[in-house]
Parts: C-alpha cells; structure tokens; sequence
C-alpha cells in the first residue's frame, strides 16, 4: 500500500487508464434527513469499470448537527 494519495493505478487490473465521472442531479448524494445534497465525483478504471474513489464535493453538508 502507499499512502500518497493519488490514485493513478487501478488496483483491480493494473490498468493507468483512469477517467472521472459524476453524479449530479436528481442521483447526487442527499444527507439523511437533509434537503441539500453534493454531487459525487468518481475515479474509474475505463478497462475493467472498477470504481477505485468516490467522493462528495460538498462534505460540509453531510456533518451531523
Ligand atoms: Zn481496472
């Protein structure tokens, strides 16, 4: 495992053809019990689909009150 944090490398096939992708709309990420949501960005193997992160774009919103 190394911690650098970038992911350039799918850990499923190996492959370093990675793409992003998104959620947004009406499939965006809505907290529980919360009206405002965030879109979910993604990074996916374009060989194999293996979604290697996701992640909202607005954390704040989830924080519990
Ligand atoms: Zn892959």
């Amino acid at each position: 495992m190394n911690n650098q944090g970038k992911v350039d490398e799918c850990p499923k096939c190996g492959s370093r053809e990675l793409g992003q992708g998104r959620h947004s709309g009406y499939s965006a990420m809505t907290p529980v019990g919360g009206i405002l949501g965030s879109n979910i960005m993604y990074t996916i193997c374009s060989k194999c689909g293996y979604i290697i992160e996701g992640y909202v774009t607005n954390p704040k919103r989830f924080k519990k009150r």
